[in-house]
């Protein structure tokens, strides 16, 4: 456990996430921070720094699951396209050094997803993020 990080927090329970899928070894969850609604992370329960911390089991089970969730992105939204990344902490100058695959739906410009009709009222980010969760939720029980 590294007590600063904060996906071993959001995976001991500690923070809670708008979790979409989780096992023994991962945990999937939408991130409010993400520009793009839908966004998910996939991350091992276990700290791991980069893809090649994990060993060959891990790493193709965290694999898995982001294509199950690209398939349940798939069968919710239909969006254009699909982008999959690893995390770069060191590299890429991140404050979470917690390996995470970064799973986003995009449009053709990398329009929004989700526009909400003018004169609604907007729902809160925390809101709209649990009810893109509940329709993630129920594509990956089918
Ligand atoms: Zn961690």
């Amino acid at each position: 456990m590294h007590g600063a990080c904060p996906f071993c927090e959001i995976a001991a329970g500690r923070i809670p996430a708008s979790i979409v899928w989780q096992d023994s070894q991962v945990l999937a969850f939408l991130d409010l921070r993400q520009a793009v609604p839908g966004h998910v992370l996939v991350i091992p329960r276990r700290h791991a720094e980069t893809l090649c911390d994990l060993d060959e089991h891990a790493a193709a089970h965290a694999m898995r699951v982001a294509h199950r969730v690209a398939l349940a992105i798939r069968r919710c939204w239909s969006p254009a396209g699909l982008n999959l990344w690893q995390s770069n902490y060191a590299a890429g100058g991140q404050e979470v050094p917690h390996f995470h695959l970064h799973i986003q739906p995009r449009e053709h410009g990398d329009g929004l997803l989700r526009i909400y009709p003018a004169g609604a009222p907007a729902p809160s980010p925390r809101q709209a993020l649990e009810a893109l969760a509940d329709e993630l939720r129920s594509a990956l029980a089918e």
